[in-house]
């Protein structure tokens, strides 16, 4: 999907891995400014390097080879060369609250926000510990509420529209074994993305989310590493598939961009029908 985001600041947290780095590439590639929020430092590095990467004008095979000689580099690739343009990362743990309010105290104005940033820690109900519900409550949940309420908080003092976008699940509304505390997080979720949107809607800040199937991501992988379990669990979607990365990021920017002004407090399904089979 080609939107235009020029102009705007965009921050996205889970950053490093997955649906998370394919929204920051996606975000950069529209025009947009990206502020990357991710627990671990070495995923914020490869993701500057690839994006400026991609970001660098075709110097030719001869322009690569003056350039890995230092030579005679025009002022665009110099530029590239010397930053990443348009990619801040910020490295915290997001299940610190204290951490967070560190990290972002000087985050600067925001106009799109993308709440990516999750942990799926697989426990049956039985077994389930306080430790888990903890750190997932406080990562997939708890983290929504602080980062929207900094980036929402600069909005209103700057008077602009926003958008924000909470990455849930469809296991919000139907669950699997193991996915207790997971998909109770998604629920809390949902209710958490209508109520922010009733309370910021007045201010011109919609919030939605998008629910996706399974992706395989290093989370998605985890998730259906069994191979019987996936085959079947890929047979019962109508589209006989799980989602790509590249579904989720576009639904992510059609909730960011104006062509959905009228849309707050909704969720769109990325579920290859699996919800209506
Ligand atoms: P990945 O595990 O591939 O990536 C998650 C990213 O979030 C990683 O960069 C991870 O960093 C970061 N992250 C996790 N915990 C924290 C934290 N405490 N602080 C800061 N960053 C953190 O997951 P996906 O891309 O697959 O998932 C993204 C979102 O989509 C999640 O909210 C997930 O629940 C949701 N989702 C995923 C589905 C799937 O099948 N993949 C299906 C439905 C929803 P690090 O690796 O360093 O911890």
């Amino acid at each position: 999907m080609k939107l235009n985001f020029s102009g705007l600041r965009a921050l996205v947290t889970g950053a490093g891995k997955g649906i998370g780095r394919g929204t920051v590439k996606a975000l950069h590639a529209s025009g947009a400014k990206v502020v990357a929020v991710t627990r671990t430092n070495a995923d914020l590095v490869s993701l500057t390097k690839e994006v400026r990467h991609t970001a660098l004008p075709w110097p030719g095979p001869q322009g690569y080879i003056r350039s890995w000689l230092g030579q005679s580099l025009t002022q665009a690739t110099k530029q590239c060369l010397s930053q990443c343009p348009g990619i801040e990362p910020v490295c915290v743990d997001l299940g610190d609250w204290e951490a967070t309010e560190k990290a972002l105290r000087n985050i600067g104005p925001v106009d799109l926000l993308v709440n990516n940033a999750g942990v799926t820690l697989v426990q049956p109900f039985i077994e389930s510990t306080k430790e888990v519900f903890d750190r997932s409550f406080n990562v997939n949940v708890r983290s929504v509420l602080q980062v929207s309420q900094v980036v929402a908080k600069g909005m209103i003092s700057r008077g602009v529209a926003g958008s924000i976008v909470n990455i849930s699940s469809m296991v919000a509304y139907v669950t699997f074994p193991g996915l207790t505390t997971y998909s109770s997080t998604k629920g809390a979720l949902t209710m958490l993305t209508k109520a922010m949107a009733m309370e910021l809607g007045p201010h011109k800040i919609r919030v939605n989310s998008v629910n996706p199937t399974v992706v395989l991501t290093d989370m998605g992988k985890k998730v259906s590493a069994n191979p019987n379990f996936a085959k079947k669990l890929k047979q019962r979607h109508p589209l006989r598939k799980f989602a790509e990365v590249e579904d989720v990021v576009n639904s992510i920017l059609f909730l960011l961009s104006d062509s959905s002004a009228s849309t707050t407090g909704s969720s769109i399904l990325v579920d290859a029908g699996y919800l209506a089979s």
